[in-house]
């Protein structure tokens, strides 16, 4: 006989009404990010209600991470619950910051108001819905097989839209992902719940400087015009960099398909005089820019290296000394992310593919992130490569004016979080006595 998890699946049907009431709860807490406002009262209201579920909690504080402050203080919550028999643990992380909310709503960004079967507010689909569902998927599994084996683990972490280096970065320092303590991650980040996210794309942040000399607007000739040396620099982006790029192609599983070849977007740029206030009305004075900044966000593929996507830029400003008179720059580093990807034979992916097929009755889409999320961390600092996104929600919504979650997509996606809960937390679930499924 197959593990019959036909009452598991009722219970979270039965709790419906409870994972809606929570989304909301938790909507109307306003964690926005920056400047990190609310983080300690949304970890309270974690912490409330995952000690009633018989979760040990603690709330760790990131001092000393960038943007933290008595002011904004990056409080993160990490709530565990230990099984009865030894075995993995399970960790469900969850970011509780949300972006600013910008313009163009239609309905009260922190109300968490429903309508045609979807709640909706800042943060609904990213990623407060998937926290939500984590916590009722766990609680319906605990309630039904309270001899489980191993350990479960909720974390609700800082400043995730902002880097993470205030939540899950801070606490994968202090060890609290490392492979001997947390085995599985699933990181409910909006993919949808039909597909699984097995990791993102690397990340390269520089700024770049050209300098010149100044001079009398009138007689440039006397100057050098650092203007003109970054619009070289720009040309050589066109002529040689970009189509390198575009000729680079991952088997990352990268959506949307125009991620899936290295890019670069020219985040800023600077040169000349400081910008004055809208309201000043004087003119401007006639001077020769002595320097010209511009800031690169270099987003590279699994196939690419850190070394290889620095030296390629640097490869092409050397060019442009040798080639250019008085050409002058000076490059640097702002910060560097790489490439995760997790393993198509990783136990948490197989499980929660399982899960998927058993709960939706289809196969997941495999997908990669085009850009980063808390992944890096418990990948680089954390050493653990059996992490994955996976949770309810449209991740086109993410960010956006009027954004929601919908509440049957939020059951469904806890649903398999439970399933997925079964075959790592429960021996017989996969003991040959009870037969493959169907
Ligand atoms: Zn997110």
């Amino acid at each position: 006989m197959p593990l019959d998890t036909d009452s598991l699946i009722a219970r979270i049907d039965s709790m419906r009404d409870d994972l809606i009431a929570l989304t909301q709860d938790l909507i109307r807490i306003p964690t926005l990010n920056p400047p990190g406002e609310c983080y300690r009262e949304i970890c309270d209201y974690l912490d409330t209600r995952l000690t009633r579920h018989g979760f040990d909690t603690q709330l760790i504080r990131a001092h000393g991470a960038p943007g933290d402050s008595d002011k904004y203080p990056r409080w993160n919550v990490l709530a565990r619950k230990e099984g009865h028999h030894a075995g993995d643990c399970v960790h469900f992380n969850s970011h509780t910051d949300v972006v600013e909310v910008g313009h163009g709503w239609t309905c009260d960004p922190f109300g968490g108001e429903i309508s045609d079967g979807k709640i909706y507010g800042r943060g609904a689909c990213d990623m407060k819905g998937g926290l939500a569902a984590s916590i009722i998927a766990t609680e319906a599994f605990i309630a039904e097989y309270p001899d489980f084996h191993g350990a479960i683990e909720i974390s609700g972490t800082a400043d995730e839209e902002s880097g993470g280096y205030g939540g899950v970065a801070f606490l994968a320092e202090r060890g609290f992902f490392a492979p001997e303590r947390v085995q599985h991650v699933i990181i409910p980040e909006p993919l949808h719940k039909d597909r699984i996210c097995l990791g993102h794309r690397g990340g390269w942040w520089a700024e770049i400087e050209t300098f010149g000399e100044i001079a009398h607007g009138s007689m440039p000739f006397l100057g050098d015009c650092a203007v003109r040396h970054m619009g070289a620099v720009l040309d050589k982006f066109e002529s040689d960099l970009y189509p390198a790029m575009a000729a680079r192609h991952t088997d990352m599983p990268v959506v949307p398909e125009g991620a899936r070849q290295s890019t670069m977007n020219i985040n800023s740029i600077h040169g000349g005089q400081p910008e004055q206030p809208k309201d000043y009305t004087g003119l401007p004075a006639h001077c020769v820019p002595d320097s010209c900044r511009i800031v690169i966000d270099r987003r590279y593929l699994a196939e690419e290296s850190h070394a290889e996507v620095s030296g390629e830029v640097e490869g092409l400003l050397n060019d442009l000394s040798a080639q250019r008179e008085n050409f002058r720059y000076e490059m640097r580093e702002l910060n560097h992310v790489a490439p995760s990807m997790t393993d198509r034979a990783a136990p948490v992916v197989t499980t929660v593919d399982r899960a998927i097929q058993d709960i939706l009755g289809k196969s997941p889409d495999y997908v990669a992130s085009p850009g980063t999320y808390d992944q890096k961390h418990i990948d680089r600092i954390g050493k653990l490569r059996n992490c994955i996104a996976y949770g309810p929600g449209i991740l086109e919504m993410a960010h956006k004016p009027d954004e929601y979650i919908g509440i049957d997509d939020m059951v469904d996606s806890a649903k398999v979080m439970a399933h997925s809960l079964t075959q790592l937390l429960l021996p017989q679930a996969n003991d040959p006595e009870n037969g493959p499924k169907e």
